[in-house]
């Protein structure tokens, strides 16, 4: 059997594929940090018909070792549709197997989302008439950071920002986003709602490096991006500072940062209540964006981060610098690497197409509120 990781998110080392029923893996660190959780790998040579086993045998060992359990792995056998395999978790690893199919599979930690994928939704996004790239930054390695500008119809309009994956290794960030850009080709009466109100301002993708270097937490130089928003730097966080700088540009009015976590098995938000300049405003406009998201999707209040004390929030994240810069609401949107709990599919967990959901029902609820946002 022959294992492969040298592509794009491709992370894994081999320490022993003798034996093809069960073959001992390794997660590889993000590059320049000691993080590490996601993997992506190729298995080629599998025997149609028989089981094979694989085990990461340092998944003890990483970021988030508590999230293992309840987690099953993705595989897919086309790169497009990607199922959960049985999976377990001890001290010596985490062990999942396939009873194959084919001759090849892939397996990863969450159904990836592509830099060729990325650059189709690209061309997808700009094919709108009232979709511009505004600005473009540059990543530590030198890819290219659009900035998309969709135009609305009012003169003075309420700018809603979404950035998606900071952390690389969240590939259900992007799959939001491409939800996002298919919406905006209904051009339905809720769309026109919000677009006659607002403009939005869309980073489809924060950390091209680290997603390409199969990083789960960092860029290239290590950094967590979203422990970067009080002091960027164009050495370590260029990446931040062109958001920083183009908000500064164009204003903003609203601010999601959407992102994936290892270990709660449901979609949460976290906002900005231990801000210093939290205020009554504020906090209306956080339980109403809930509410209304959680009577139209996938989404629930009763699992998620504990509350930030008044004045004690962690202004180096992105949700809590933007809501304190701009006095306005901010929200970080959390998915599962497992599933939602609420509505669990066991066959495919939380995946991409449930993320595209999401976003299309949170551009709902920004169409219901866009008036209240100032
Ligand atoms: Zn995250």
């Amino acid at each position: 059997m022959q294992i492969r990781s040298d592509f794009d998110s491709g992370n894994i080392e081999v320490i022993n594929a003798g034996d093809p029923g069960q073959v001992r893996l390794a997660i590889r660190k993000d590059f320049a940090s000691d993080h590490f959780q996601w993997f992506h790998f190729l298995a080629e040579g599998l025997s149609v018909g028989q089981r094979h086993g694989f085990s990461l045998t340092n998944a003890a060992q990483s970021s988030y070792k508590s999230a293992w359990s309840g987690y099953q792995a993705v595989a897919s056998y086309d790169g497009e549709d990607w199922f959960r395999v049985p999976t377990t978790f001890d001290a010596d690893g985490l062990h999942f197997e396939l009873l194959a199919e084919h001759s090849s599979a892939r397996f990863a930690y969450f159904e990836p989302y592509s830099r060729a994928r990325h650059a189709r939704l690209l061309v997808k996004a700009l094919a709108l008439p009232n979709v511009e790239l505004l600005a473009c930054g540059s990543s530590l390695q030198g890819r290219e950071l659009p900035l998309l500008h969709v135009r609305g119809t009012a003169s003075a309009p309420r700018k809603i920002w979404l950035i998606a994956q900071q952390h690389p290794g969240e590939h259900m960030a992007e799959w939001y986003m491409e939800g996002l850009i298919e919406r905006l080709y209904q051009d339905d009466e809720e769309l026109q709602q919000l677009l006659s109100k607002a403009d939005l301002y869309l980073v489809p993708h924060m950390n091209p490096d680290g997603a390409f270097l199969g990083n789960l937490r960092t860029n290239a130089a290590g950094k967590d991006l979203n422990r970067a928003w009080q002091a960027p730097s164009a050495s370590e966080s260029p990446e931040v500072l062109f958001v920083q700088q183009q908000m500064a540009a164009q204003g903003v009015d609203c601010f999601l940062d959407i992102h994936g976590d290892e270990e709660i098995p449901y979609v949460f938000t976290a906002g900005c209540e231990g801000n210093p300049g939290f205020t009554p405003r504020l906090d209306a406009l956080e339980q109403e964006f809930r509410r209304r998201l959680m009577a139209v999707g996938e989404f629930q209040v009763e699992h998620g981060y504990p509350r930030d004390e008044p004045g004690q929030a962690n202004l180096a994240l992105a949700c809590n610098w933007v809501g304190q810069t701009y006095d306005c609401l901010a929200y970080t949107v959390e998915m599962p690497f497992k599933d939602h709990n609420l509505s669990p599919d066991p066959r495919t967990g939380w995946n991409g197409a449930r993320s595209k959901r999401l976003a299309r029902d949170v551009l709902s609820v920004l169409a219901a509120m866009v008036d209240k946002l100032r």
